[in-house]
């Protein structure tokens, strides 16, 4: 938790500021109402705190941790939490923390809809968006301003397109992985518009032509920790080309929806824009389709899948994973973990076994 920067916009800018769990949320709604966001991964590391042994151990480390950090008061500087429906385990941490835990503030819910759009769940996901709104006023004790909803819905809309241009434009980008994706994920907790800054000015190092001269791999899974696997993938000599981390890629929605009208309605539809997620429960097929372009039209020679241990949703989708990568001829490792703060020497050995057997076609 990012405690003194958290207190810092609250005293200089007089913000409430909300724990939120992974994966999915409307952002745009709590930047609105002046709301600092401050997402929860875990943290990594061991657990925090004895609650995590509230948790059976084959829950994944995602829920443990977080459990274990709330409860033992390390998030008190927030003033509410936020869970997203994500997966049976966080839901169940909404009615654990307060039960267990000892979480006095308010606890709020976001029920996104699962599958694809269809006129029930467009119906369903609106009435979430103001219902979230709804709960929200509660904490900051102002109603929502339909103006500044439509100004943080183009603040993010922006962001998005600044992202989707460093992670398209990536064999252009000069700087390495491990200093791209803390950039990227500065946006866990930074004020949307500070990000937006470090954003524009990334995006400015873009070049006409590729400076990246590593083997291009794609990596898919939940959220990329420890962050030092990309020190690892770098000095084995290849870099990311194609991201579609939950955490990262696959929360950058497309920007050819539309943008004018009822901002709730604007909000419903960038929510089924996004990119398949296992944990919206989307169509695996269609998510192997999806993989399969991404794949093609970056060249990458290899696909890593990174997924945490004893995660439903995303374990549900990797033999969709696999058939994306086999359809295009591509080798795969897959590498499970329990947001260790380091790689095992063991997972590092079998990431610079992948890449020198890509790097050699070896594979092929
Ligand atoms: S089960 Fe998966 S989606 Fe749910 S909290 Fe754990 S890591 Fe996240």
């Amino acid at each position: 938790m990012r405690r003194a920067y958290i207190e810092e916009q609250k005293r200089e800018h007089g913000r409430k500021a909300i724990a939120v769990l992974p994966v999915h949320y409307p952002k745009e709604i709590l930047t609105a109402m002046d709301v600092l966001a401050v997402e929860m991964w875990g943290p990594p590391g061991p657990p925090r705190g004895a609650e995590a042994g509230r948790l059976q151990t084959y829950v994944c480390a995602v829920a443990r941790n977080a459990l274990a950090f709330m409860a033992s008061g390390k998030a008190d500087v927030v003033d509410a939490v936020l869970f997203p429906h994500t997966c049976d385990s966080i839901q169940g941490l909404a009615t654990l923390l307060p039960d267990f835990g000892g979480w006095n503030k308010p606890a709020l819910r976001y029920l996104h809809p699962k599958g694809e759009a269809r006129p029930s769940s467009r119906a369903f996901v609106e009435k979430e968006l103001v219902s979230l709104a709804t709960d929200l006023e509660s904490v900051t004790g102002r109603p929502l301003d339909t103006e500044r909803l439509r100004w943080a819905i183009a603040l993010h809309r922006e962001i998005d397109g600044l992202k989707a241009q460093l992670l398209a434009g990536r064999p252009r980008l000069p700087m390495d992985d491990g200093a791209l994706y803390a950039l990227l994920r500065r946006g866990e907790y930074l004020w949307p518009e500070e990000h937006l800054v470090e954003l524009r000015a990334a995006r400015d190092q873009l070049r006409a032509d590729p400076v990246q001269t590593g083997v291009p791999v794609a990596i898919t899974g939940y959220v990329p920790e420890p962050m030092s696997i990309f020190a690892t993938l770098n000095g084995a000599g290849a870099f990311v080309a194609a991201d579609d981390y939950a955490a990262i890629g696959r929360r950058v929605v497309p920007q050819d929806g539309p943008v004018e009208g009822d901002p709730f309605a604007v909000l419903r539809d960038r929510t089924f824009a996004a990119p398949p997620c296992p944990t919206r429960a989307s169509d695996p097929r269609i998510r192997a389709r999806h993989l399969e372009s991404l794949f093609g039209r970056t060249g990458v020679k290899g696909v890593i899948v990174h997924e945490p241990k004893f995660c439903e949703p995303e374990l549900f989708d990797v033999p969709a994973v696999k058939r994306s990568a086999a359809a295009r001829g591509l080798p795969l490792l897959l590498l499970e973990g329990e947001l260790e703060l380091e790689l095992s020497a063991q997972t590092v050995t079998r990431i610079e076994a992948f890449v020198e057997m890509v790097s050699t076609g070896r594979a092929a």
